[in-house]
C-alpha cells in the first residue's frame, strides 16, 4: 500500500507533471502538412506552457541565447523541448491548435492528485466536494476580433471585443490551494446571433463535469446570477447539490415568504461567539418556493451575518441550497458558501496581480491563441498548487522567500545564469545558494 502510494505521488513531482504534459502534447494531431514543420507541436506546446511556468514571456529569447553560447538551455533539461521556437512561430502554431483538446489535461492531473489521495483534505459535509463557479474576462480590445469573440457596444455605437471563461474550482474553506478545473469558454459560435452567456456556459460546465467525474458527490458554489429554476433543475438532473446565493432584488418573492415566516417567529436562529470576540448570527427555513412558478423548486433558505468585537455588521450574505439545514450544519454550509470568495482570490487575482500576467497581451491571434495561452497559464497555476500541496522541497521554498512572487523572482533569475539539470536542483540552488559556491 505504501509503496504504491508512493509510486502514484511521483506523477505529482514536476517530472511527473511534465510527463504527463510531454506524452499529452506528443500525441495531439498534427495540422501542418509535412515538410512544413519546423519545431514539433510537443516543442512548441512545452514551450509556451514553461513561458507560463515560469511567468516570463522572454524566456524564450534567453534559453535560445543560452543555446547559442553552451549548446544546452533550461528549456531542453527542464521541460524536454528539442528545439525552441521563435516567438511569433509559437504563437502561430498555438492559435491553431484546438482549445478542447488542450483542455484534458486537467483531468489528467485532477486523477493524479485523486489517486495519490490529496482530494481527502477537501472533504466537505460528509463525503462531498465544493466546487466554485465564477466567470472573468481574459482578453479585451476594441481592434483585434475573432468569430468567437463577445461584443459590447456603448451608446456612442464604440464596440469593444472580449474573451470570458467560466471557471470551476474545488476548494475547501480551510484549504489555501485550490483545484482548477478546465474552464468552459464563453464565447459565440458560427451561426448563432445570440450571444453566448455565463448562464449557458455554466449548465455546459456542469454537465461536463458530471461527465468526467460520474461517481463525485458534489456541491456546486455560486453567485445569484444561478440560483435560478433552470439551472437548479439541471443540477437536479446530474445529481448535484448547491449552495447559490441568492439576492433581495433578484428573489423578491422568496424574500418576502421569509420575512412573512420571520414575523410569524417561524425562524431557526442561532447566535455564536468566537474566540476573537466576534458575533456570528445564523438564520435558516426549509422549504421556501424560489420564484412565484406555479411548478416552482423548493429550496432551504439561509442567511448569515457577521459582527466584530465593537460590534459592526462586517459580512452579511444569504443563500439557497438543496441540503436540509439545521442546527448541526447551517455553520458548514455558510462556510461552503462564503468559499464562493477563492475563486476570485485565489485563482483570478492571483492570475492577474501575482505575476502570472493573464492580462498581459500574449495575443489574441486569429483563432484559438487568447484562450489556449490562458489554458496554458492556468494549467500552470495548477502546477504550482499541486506543489504547495506535495512538494516538500518547494513547500520550503515557499516558506524561506516570504512571498511567491519573491520566489518566482530568484528562480527565474536562476535559469538565465545557470543550467540546472532538473526542476529538484533548481530549488536546492535558490534554496541554499552558498551550498553551490
Ligand atoms: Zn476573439
Amino acid at each position: 500500500m505504501l509503496l504504491w502510494l508512493m509510486h502514484v505521488k511521483k506523477h505529482l513531482s514536476f517530472g511527473g507533471l511534465r510527463k504527463m504534459l510531454s506524452a499529452h502534447f506528443l500525441s495531439l494531431a498534427e495540422y501542418r502538412q509535412y515538410g512544413k514543420i519546423t519545431y514539433r507541436l510537443h516543442d512548441v506546446c512545452m514551450s509556451g506552457v514553461a513561458v507560463m511556468f515560469f511567468q516570463d514571456p522572454s524566456l524564450l529569447q534567453f534559453q535560445m541565447r543560452m543555446q547559442e553560447k553552451l549548446q544546452r538551455n533550461n528549456l531542453q533539461t527542464l521541460f524536454q523541448v528539442e528545439h525552441i521556437p521563435q516567438d511569433t512561430q509559437m504563437r502561430e502554431v498555438i492559435d491553431r491548435i484546438e482549445s478542447e483538446s488542450v483542455s484534458t489535461l486537467f483531468l489528467d492531473f485532477f486523477r493524479a492528485l485523486q489517486r495519490a489521495k490529496y482530494l481527502q483534505q477537501y472533504l466537505f459535509l460528509d463525503g462531498q466536494y465544493l466546487i466554485s463557479l465564477d466567470g472573468s474576462e481574459y482578453f479585451s480590445s476594441e481592434k483585434l476580433w475573432c468569430p468567437g469573440c463577445l461584443r459590447k457596444e456603448d451608446k456612442k455605437g464604440n464596440v469593444r471585443y472580449h474573451h470570458e471563461i467560466l471557471q470551476a474550482a474545488l476548494m475547501h474553506p480551510i484549504m489555501r490551494q485550490v483545484i482548477p478545473l478546465a474552464p468552459e469558454a464563453i464565447k459565440n459560435t458560427d451561426g448563432t446571433t445570440k450571444q453566448d452567456c455565463e448562464i449557458n456556459a455554466a449548465k455546459r460546465l456542469v454537465k461536463r463535469i458530471r461527465r468526467d467525474h460520474p461517481k463525485l458527490r458534489i456541491i456546486i458554489v455560486a453567485d445569484s446570477l444561478h440560483s435560478k429554476q433552470p439551472f437548479i433543475e439541471e443540477l437536479h438532473r446530474l445529481g448535484m447539490r448547491y449552495i447559490l446565493v441568492v439576492k433581495e432584488d433578484d428573489h423578491k418573492i422568496l424574500m418576502e415568504w421569509v420575512n412573512e415566516q420571520r414575523q410569524l417567529q417561524e425562524v431557526c436562529r442561532l447566535r455564536v461567539k468566537d474566540w476573537k470576540g466576534r458575533l456570528h448570527v445564523y438564520e435558516w427555513i426549509n422549504g421556501v418556493p424560489l420564484n412565484g412558478n406555479q411548478e416552482t423548486v423548493w429550496v432551504n433558505y439561509c442567511e448569515y451575518w457577521l459582527y466584530d468585537e465593537t460590534g459592526k455588521n462586517t459580512y452579511h450574505n444569504s443563500w439557497v441550497t438543496g441540503i436540509p439545514i439545521g442546527e448541526d450544519n447551517v455553520r458548514e454550509i455558510v462556510r461552503g458558501g462564503r468559499c464562493k470568495w477563492k475563486i476570485e482570490n485565489e485563482v483570478f487575482n492571483t492570475l492577474k496581480n501575482q505575476g502570472y500576467h493573464i492580462e498581459h497581451n500574449y495575443g489574441h491571434g486569429k483563432k484559438n491563441l487568447s484562450m489556449n495561452f490562458f489554458l496554458f497559464n492556468l494549467l500552470a497555476f495548477f502546477m504550482h498548487q499541486i506543489f504547495e500541496l506535495s512538494d516538500g522541497l518547494y513547500q520550503q521554498c515557499r516558506k524561506a522567500f516570504g512571498s511567491k512572487r519573491n520566489l518566482w523572482d530568484h528562480l527565474r533569475v536562476a535559469i538565465r545564469l545557470l543550467i540546472f539539470p532538473d526542476w529538484q536542483v533548481l530549488l536546492m540552488r535558490v534554496l541554499r545558494p552558498s551550498e553551490f559556491l
